[in-house]
């Protein structure tokens, strides 16, 4: 029989104590366990909290030799739970490599905003989840660690970049994980593992803490295993932060418990022939309109808001700021020095032996395509029409929202991909994201619901977006939808065999 910790949902969990049945606090020190038996079949886990250091930290989870205090961590709404955290958040004292060779052994000094304020929630952190490097990718195999594998698939990727979290949730080794998402990677990675997969508006959720890949688009996600658990997770993090000031003064509604109290117009955004789904997704999505018909009523077509150009402008737009944010990684305040740049040698060559050793292929690639972008003669071309572009987009959408209170969308053009598939072909591996990076150039919510599987037996889903600030709204609707399809129950599923 499956483990209650490895297939409840947090909710379900907290049922099961309330009637008398095993602690969070019980569940998560055998979760630990676990991790540290099978962590290597998925590599998901890049870094697993030493059990000591849960317990000093974290009172009231089971030590190694089975004495704990159930039930006696401090109080909370997430209190006995645990979960993993990307490798660009800081926990203090926790490896912060954002999965890249270049920050191999530097530990955070600090706690981010998101972390601090699990823990007042009583929540506690299971271990550092791998990542593709700095953000960037949509596989997780760009990480010094080596590749994650796909729990439903192991020669399958996970998706990426938060796809060490995927995994994590989607064997039963976290209670769910906080990710980043750019340009897809949160909804992403959940697509590919069948799970929940959660963004909020840009500037609900702190990014004190979270090493910058693309300042205007990065925002904290959540990876989870119901969509009650991601607004569980959601309202213990989310609101203004005085550590980032693009974090906005809205009050953070609380999402509803239970059904609607009304109709919701739902706006259908289908893909355009250029974006054609695989014949599995296309069959997966239309069924999955019909499952949504039923729930939101009549549901209405509009003008597709996905357009091909939108993962170039996405491309320019990230690059060119990553490339910025990336100066920072220069050997003086972060980074390996390595031999090579011993020896009292001048300051630049020390900067070029750290950089050229320390990224990997796609970090550079990225570097000198958004150094590019941005240099005179050019910028003009290629930047300016970009942020043109961004603005135009933003527009559309919010036209689309004067008539529908919701959008409804494919994910992902099929299910997770082999290993190895897409890595020699850039733009195939940027083109993963065009169905999500919508969302992102415009600042919008978005949540992925998993609904079926395709024809290789892999989880396939839906994306609901909502116009700025709707995440109460959303939240509620992917409930109602999610209750439908009833994804977690199914069989075949990591968690269940
Ligand atoms: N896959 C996209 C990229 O490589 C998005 C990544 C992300 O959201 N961090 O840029």
């Amino acid at each position: 029989m499956t483990a209650l910790w490895r297939n409840l949902t947090m909710g379900r969990m907290l049922a099961e104590s309330g009637r008398g049945g095993s602690t969070p606090h019980e569940a998560t020190g055998a979760m630990r366990e676990a991790a540290g038996r099978e962590n290597s079949r998925w590599g998901a886990y890049s870094w697993l909290a030493p059990k000591a250091e849960m317990q000093a930290r974290h009172a009231g989870f089971p030590g190694p030799d089975g004495a704990g205090l159930p039930g006696s961590g401090p109080p909370g709404p997430l209190a006995g739970f645990a979960c993993a955290v990307k490798a660009n958040l800081a926990v203090e004292g926790w490896p912060c490599d954002c999965g890249s060779r270049l920050l191999q052994g530097y530990l955070s000094p600090y706690d981010a905003t998101v972390v601090r304020r699990l823990r007042a929630a009583g929540c506690g952190f299971l271990g550092v989840a791998a990542m593709d490097e700095f953000g960037m990718g949509s596989s997780c195999e760009f990480s010094c660690h080596g590749p994650v594998r796909n729990p439903w698939r192991p020669d399958c990727t996970p998706g990426g970049s938060s796809g060490g979290g995927a995994a994590a949730v989607a064997a039963g080794l976290a209670w769910f994980a906080l990710g980043s998402d750019t340009g897809g990677s949160v909804r992403l990675p959940a697509h590919c593992c069948g799970v929940v997969g959660f963004k909020p508006t840009y500037g609900r959720i702190s990014r004190f803490g979270l090493t910058a890949y693309a300042s205007s688009l990065d925002t904290v996600g959540i990876l989870a295993r119901s969509v009650g658990d991601a607004a569980l997770v959601y309202q213990a993090i989310a609101g203004r932060d005085p550590h980032d000031a693009t974090t906005a003064v809205v009050p953070v509604a609380p999402c509803p418990d239970g059904p609607p109290d009304r109709q919701w117009r739902v706006g259908v955004v289908r893909p355009g022939p250029a974006q054609a789904l695989e014949p599995a997704a296309a069959a997966n999505f239309t069924q999955s309109l019909g499952i949504a018909g039923k729930v939101f009523g009549k549901m209405k077509d509009v003008d597709s808001l996905i357009d091909e150009v939108d993962v170039g402008v996405y491309t320019i737009l990230a690059f060119a700021e990553a490339a910025s944010n990336l100066a920072r990684f220069d050997g003086s305040l972060y980074g390996q020095r390595g031999r090579q740049a011993e020896g009292g040698r001048s300051f630049g060559r020390m900067v070029r032996a750290v950089r050229s050793a320390g990224f990997g292929p796609e970090v550079k690639r990225r570097i000198l395509l958004g150094t590019h972008v941005l240099s005179t003669g050019y910028r003009a071309r290629t930047y300016d029409r970009a942020q043109a572009a961004r603005r135009r987009l933003i527009a559309a959408f919010a036209e689309g929202f004067s008539r529908c209170d919701l959008l409804i969308l494919p994910t992902a053009s099929g299910g997770a991909f082999p290993l190895g598939s897409r890595l020699a072909d850039p733009a195939a591996m940027y083109a993963t994201d065009r169905f999500t990076v919508p969302a992102s150039l415009a600042g919008l919510p978005a949540v992925t619901i998993p609904t079926g599987l395709d024809d290789r037996g892999l989880p396939l889903s839906v994306q609901l977006v909502g116009p700025p600030w709707s995440e109460a709204t959303l939240l509620a609707a992917a409930q109602a939808l999610e209750a439908e399809f009833r994804f977690r129950e199914r069989k075949e599923a990591p968690w269940n065999r």
